[in-house]
This record gives structure tokens, sequence and C-alpha cells, in this order.
């Protein structure tokens, strides 16, 4: 009898042993795809030989030095590098070891660097409805999907939450897509108006959503506005690229597709590949400086932040990432994914919608493609092709919720960087299969 505490009671999940690039292998023997690198975690497989040894040579030069005493060459490198690469004024990374403890320390940083300026009124936050950003509480409490939040909901600080920019199911049929995205950017503005500008600290959103609607990239124009606005009400602007940063989206930073640059950037998933639990939030100059000048230090912390072998395997991961070129294989690999899943689902009945950026992919499942109307969320659409697909020898992740937190099912695709174009045909075909099996018990 196993005694670790498993994410479903009732899951009798097979023993994974070993990794060998795109594959997992369980205990059997038998080996899966990995079409999601877990929650678009394994950007580079899980056999990278580089990292391997990045992480085995710091782990017998230093463990660890905690960084109230000590910095460390890894994660000063590290640091380095990202700024080299990083949009805007970005030019300060607070490492923490995942993507929960990135946008909780964003949101926190929001706070502090008002307080510095000496605008302590300000301490409203605006999400969107359905993204994600965490499930520790502050979070949790950004997080605009309903499925998540619903039994913590006492515990939860009140943040606002605006309509996300997700055209398939919310653009109207007599509005251009670059209208429909000046929509609800607008709702950003009508809702710092209602709060009252001078209390409102930070906007926060994912430029491609992730785990709740199933890569949703934003119209042209969206993020332009929105950082407008932002710019206009002194409102912090912080893009959680947790899921869909770090080249996933053929780009090394999403946000450089929309030609803006935040205030604050969160990053975790795919820069330590899985070979290391990382993540990182990285800030302006001019936030920096504030707390720099201000009270001298920012009022936060974690036993592990900036750890020396979690930092040089995300440095390890990063110069793989730019010595071979792999954001554009992301790209370029991510163009051929997305033209398979059209020429296979392209017509098919119940697929009502195939999006994303790069290796970063979505399909939309509806019981009725000219209505876009939803399965029944009883029918747990979604876990059932996540059952088939398993049972097939492919990992994908399928969700539901797609389109409140209830209704909707989405699949979605983030295999690592490496995949090969044979790859991406095995991947099609076992998840048309799953889909087929998945149908035919509903
Ligand atoms: N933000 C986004 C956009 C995510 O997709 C996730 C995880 O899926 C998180 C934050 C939380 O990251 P973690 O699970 O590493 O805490």
């Amino acid at each position: 009898m196993s005694h670790v505490f498993p994410r479903h009671t009732k899951a009798d999940l097979p023993t994974a042993v070993a990794g060998d690039g795109c594959y997992l292998i369980d205990a059997n023997g038998k080996r899966y795809f990995d079409g999601s690198g877990g929650a678009a975690v394994s950007c580079l497989g899980h056999s990278d030989a580089a990292v391997i040894r990045a992480v085995q040579d710091q782990v017998g030069k230093l463990a660890f030095a905690h960084t109230g005493f000590m910095t460390s060459e890894p994660a000063e490198a590290l640091a380095d590098l990202l700024i080299s690469q990083a949009p805007g004024d970005l030019d300060r990374v607070y490492f923490v070891s995942g993507g929960s403890e990135a946008t909780e320390a964003a949101i926190k940083l929001a706070r502090q660097y008002h307080l510095e300026r000496g605008e302590p009124a300000r301490r409203h936050l605006i999400a969107r409805r359905q993204s994600y950003h965490g499930n520790t509480l502050g979070a949790l409490a950004a997080g605009g999907n309903a499925w998540r939040r619903q039994q913590f909901d006492p515990l939860l600080i009140g943040v606002s939450h605006i309509a996300p920019c997700y055209e398939y199911a919310e653009r109207k049929p007599d509005e251009s897509a670059f209208d429909y995205g000046q929509r609800v950017a607008n709702e950003l503005e009508a809702e710092i108006l209602r709060l009252g500008p001078e209390t409102v600290m930070a906007f926060m959103a994912e430029p491609v959503v992730g785990a709740t609607s199933g890569a949703v990239a934003p119209v042209a124009g969206y993020f332009k506005r929105i950082r407008e606005i932002c710019d206009q009400y002194g409102v912090l602007l912080i893009l959680d690229e947790v899921m869909c940063g770090m080249g996933r989206t053929g780009h090394l930073f999403a946000c450089d597709a929309d030609g803006i640059a935040p205030d604050i950037l969160c990053i975790a998933k795919g820069l330590g590949a899985g070979y290391q639990p990382i993540g990182a939030m990285l800030c302006s100059g001019q936030i920096y400086d504030a707390v720099a000048k201000g009270s001298g230090f920012f009022q936060h912390g974690h036993t592990y932040i900036g750890h020396p072998v979690a930092t040089a395997a995300g440095l390890a991961v990063v110069e793989q990432m730019l010595s071979r070129d792999l954001v554009s294989r992301c790209a370029s690999m991510g163009e051929q994914l997305q033209a398979a899943l059209v020429d296979r689902f392209g017509d098919h009945p119940h697929v009502g919608d195939i999006r994303g950026r790069g290796l970063f992919r979505g399909i939309e499942l509806v019981a009725d493609r000219g209505t876009k109307s939803p399965f029944d969320p009883v029918l747990g659409l979604a876990a059932r092709i996540k059952r088939a697909s398993f049972d097939g020898g492919l990992i994908c992740y399928p969700m539901s919720g797609t389109r409140d937190g209830r209704q909707g099912d989405h699949i979605l695709l983030a295999p690592p960087f490496i995949i090969s174009q044979p790859q991406i045909t095995e991947v099609v075909d076992k998840l048309d299969l799953a889909i087929t099996q998945a149908l035919a018990t509903v």
C-alpha cells in the first residue's frame, strides 16, 4: 500500500522509471509519448545529456547556499542570461521553485512597489475570467477559473476578473477580431475606473491561456491596448508566462509575439524543463530601484530561492535552447503540428477549434460545430479522452470547463521541442484513436 498522497485518491497510476527523449517509460516497459510535456514542462525531452551533466556537476560542487548569506555562480549566470534575452526594461530576476511561487511573488512585489513610492492606497489586483495563476492562496485568488476556486472561495482575497480574450467562444458574429480585442481590453479600463485608479496596483494575465482554456492566444492589438491602459493609470502589467513562456510559443518570451513588454514577468515549467523545480519572477529596473532606494529589501522569501542546482539546471536549459536554436525549431514544428491537426480534425464534427502558437496547441471539442455548443459536462468527455489516450501510449492534457470552469472540453498539446515529423504523425494518430474511442462511450 502506498503512503504517497496522490492527486486523485482513486487513480491507479503506473510507476514511471525512465525517460528517453520524448517518451516516458513505466515499470512494465510501456512507452508513452509525452505529448503535453506533463503540463508544458519537458521542453527538451526526458534525457537531455547536457542538462543532466550540468545538474550532476553542480550538486557535486555546491548543493546549497542560503541566499540570505550568499549568492551563487549559477544563479548569477542564469539571471544575466535571462535578462540579456528579456523584453522591455526587465532587469532583475527573483528565482523561486515553481509557477505559483512566481505569481505570488509578483503580486506581493506589485503591492510593495506602490508602497515604496508612497501610494499605499493601491491594493486591487485585476485579472481575467478563465485564467490560471497557480494553486497557493494568492495565486488561486488571482486565477479566474470557477472550478478551481470554488471550495476555497471564503479564503481568497478579493480580485476583480474581467473578460478573457477568447475569440472562438466570445467574439460577436458582427465584430472584427480587432474590434473584439479592443472591446475586451477596454473592460480593464472600465474596471480600473470602477475601483478608482488610485487604488489599483496591477493587472495579471497569461499571454496565451494554457491549462484552463487550451492554448488561447489573444487577437492582434489586444495586449497593445492593455499595455496602454496600464500605462495611463499607473497600473503594473504582470504577465504570467509560467506555461506559455520559455520558447513554448515559438518566442523565448511569449509576449514578444504581441509586441509588448510587462513590468513583471513570471516563468517556470520550461525554465527547468523538468530537470529541476524552478521558476522566476523578472521585474523592471524601475520596480527594483523603488525597492532598492526605499526600504532596501523585498519583504518576501523562501528557503530554496536561487537554489544552486535548480539555477544550474535552468542555465543549462536556456543555453541548450539558444545554442541549438530550439525556439525557432519549436515555431516551425508547431506549424507542422497545427497543419497535421487541421488535416486530421479540420472537418471533424466535434472539433470546433484548433489553435495556439508554436508547440502550444489546443483542440476545443463541441457537441455541435454550428452552434459551438459544448458537450454536457456530466459526460466528462475530457477525462474519457485522457484515459483512452494514456492507454494508447499518448500523454496529452485534456481538461473540462473550457468555457466557464464548468462547460466545455479541450485537449492541450505541448510536446518537447525535439519532436520529429514522424512523431507528429504518431501524436495525431494516437489522439485520433483516443477521441474516437472516447466519443463512442458518451
Ligand atoms: N501560472 C500558469 C499560467 C500555470 O499554467 C501554472 C501551472 O499550470 C501556474 C501558474 C502554477 O505553476 P506551478 O504548478 O508550478 O505552481
